[in-house]
């Protein structure tokens, strides 16, 4: 039997490896540098732990661990010392005599693995430390986790995790590991360039989860919907409801509660003790549904999350996938629900053109908000499309919800080019441009104060529209500022301006097709009807 074999046995308890860790640990125990990109729960932990301890009993000295998370090193190096490995953290929880005694243990050889805060490892006493233990070859490997993070396009960026870089020049010859959950092209790439792991083995597993179904409906009473689908599908079960901020973290957690759901606010501006309160509850108690920001969730190892639900749009499907990943890590059937709808494009879209950044990372930010909204508009297969996004080549899952009951489609194309056509009108007609509302008035030939005003009722597109309901055009809204048709302007009450992407379809060479407003009788949910 091999040793690391006996290793998973003897000191994990396990009868066999899991997907590639096998084939990880044989090349990281061989010395060879690799980035491992694992869902969560697909066990990256083994993939430095198992090396760590061969390559100490070979004479290679102490694996150092770089972890970003306090609470993590704290359960890793628990879990490890149960099962007598020796192993340590320094991070700010220590005050200076244990990080003293951490750091003797440490020259003294006793320990196989110290996990440690990544602005730890690069201050100048640490490298300093280190660079005794590797002048006397005492340095087994680096195991970089989360490595994510020291992307800038990414959700987590660390800026520390940047001085990671020295580890390569400096410690030559110790191999280096590094491991996400997380990482499209954008991301892996830039892991690579800035960790210096051109020459790393990279190990991509599947980042398929089978057990979680995908939904995404349509906004119309958001806090409503959230309220059915909790009710119906997971009463009393554990979830995450993730908002897009604190305010309506507060909201949505009240109203919770009034409707009887056992639900805990989370977010950054909560008092430090309040926090961990709630957390605690909801790892110890069954049924504690936690409304938060994404704040919460890095680290949290609760395998019976049977829900997570996004009540705003997330960022891009980095996160979106991230947060989706907290539910059903043990293998049962789990729940990623979304609603979304016009505001989400508009304020997404908006955040990022106000936000001060240059206009590249704008770019770069643009790019990965408009594939999450592809996802979302999707009339096929929700996990073929995010698998693809990670660059995996997957057959209809018959899981999601656009595979349980395909939905109807309708071509909103004429009506794309009726709104598109208005907007160009009324610019030329008065030099002006108007929001959403008002230019569906035009088109559904509404009397109000306001087209009376601007005299639009003598527009040719008034009116033409009559056909189309509200919830039709704002669907085709969406899709058109969804794929750049039409831009929002936020500094001016969220008018809408042509695009060069509008000409497309204003001549009839882009088919807008969406999905049918689902127009049943409130309360019957999509996975009745199928
Ligand atoms: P990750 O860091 O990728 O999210 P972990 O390393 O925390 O995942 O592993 C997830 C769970 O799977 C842990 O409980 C771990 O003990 C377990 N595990 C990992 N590898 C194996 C294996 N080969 N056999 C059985 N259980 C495993
Ligand atoms: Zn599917």
């Amino acid at each position: 039997m091999s040793n690391a074999l006996s290793l998973l046995k003897d000191v994990f308890g396990y009868d066999a490896f899991r997907g590639a860790q096998a084939e990880i640990i044989a090349h990281v125990i061989a010395g060879g540098d690799a980035l491992v990109l694992m869902p969560t729960g697909g066990g990256k932990s083994l993939c430095y732990q198992i090396p760590a301890l061969a390559r100490q009993q070979d004479g290679h000295g102490t694996a150092i661990v770089v972890s970003p998370l306090i609470a993590l090193m704290h359960d890793q190096v628990g879990a490890l010392e149960e099962a007598g490995v020796k192993a340590a953290f320094l991070n700010s929880t220590l005050d200076a005599e244990q990080a003293a005694d951490v750091e003797r243990r440490l020259l003294r050889g006793e320990l196989t693995l110290l996990y440690a805060a990544p602005e730890r490892v690069t201050t100048p006493r640490f490298l300093g430390l280190l660079d005794t233990l590797h002048r006397e070859g005492k340095l087994s490997l680096f195991a970089i986790d989360e490595a994510h993070c020291v992307s800038q396009w990414g959700h987590d960026f660390r800026p520390e995790y940047r001085a990671l870089a020295l580890l390569h020049a400096r410690f030559a010859g110790v191999p280096r590991v590094a491991l996400t959950a997380t990482a499209d092209a954008l991301t892996r790439e830039d892991i690579v360039q800035h960790l210096q792991l051109e020459r790393a083995r990279q190990f991509v597993s599947s980042f398929d989860r089978p057990n979680i179904r995908y939904a995404i409906v349509e906004k119309k009473d958001p806090t409503l919907q959230l309220l059915r689908f909790i009710e119906r599908e997971h009463a009393g079960e554990a979830g995450i409801v993730y908002c897009q901020s604190r305010k309506r973290v507060e909201e949505i957690a009240e109203l919770l509660c009034k409707q009887g759901v056992d639900a805990l606010p989370y977010h950054a501006g909560l008092d430090a003790q309040v926090r961990q309160r709630h957390q605690d509850r909801f790892l110890r108690d069954d049924g504690v549904v936690m409304t938060a920001t994404i704040a919460f969730g890095m680290g949290i190892d609760k395998p019976d999350v049977r829900f997570v639900a996004h009540i705003d749009l997330p960022k891009n499907i980095e996160g979106y996938y991230q947060e989706t990943g907290r539910g059903g890590r043990d293998g049962l059937p789990a729940d990623a629900w979304m609603a979304y709808g016009l505001g989400d494009v508009v304020n997404q879209r908006r955040m990022i053109d106000e936000s001060p950044a240059p206009e590249e990372f704008k770019q770069a930010l643009r790019g990965k908000l408009d594939a999450l909204l592809a996802l979302a508009e999707a009339t096929d297969c929700r996990r073929v499309r995010l698998l693809a996004y990670f660059g995996e080549a997957s057959e209809p899952c018959g899981n999601c919800d656009n595979c349980i009951s395909p939905p109807a489609v309708w071509d909103g194309t004429e009506a794309a080019r009726m709104l598109l056509s208005t907007i160009y009108r009324v610019q030329q007609a008065n030099g002006l441009h108007f929001g959403a509302g008002h230019l569906m008035d035009i088109l559904r030939g509404k009397d109000t104060e306001k087209v009376r005003q601007f005299g639009h009722q003598q527009l040719s597109t008034f009116g033409i529209g009559a056909q189309y309901s509200e919830q039709q055009l704002r669907g085709v809204l969406r899709q058109l500022i969804a794929t750049g048709a039409l831009a929002v302007d936020a500094s001016s009450f969220n008018t809408l301006h042509l695009t060069a992407g509008s000409r497309a379809v204003l001549k009839g060479e882009r088919q807008v097709l969406l999905r049918e407003s689902v127009s049943q009788p409130a309360g019957r949910t999509r996975r009745e009807r199928g």
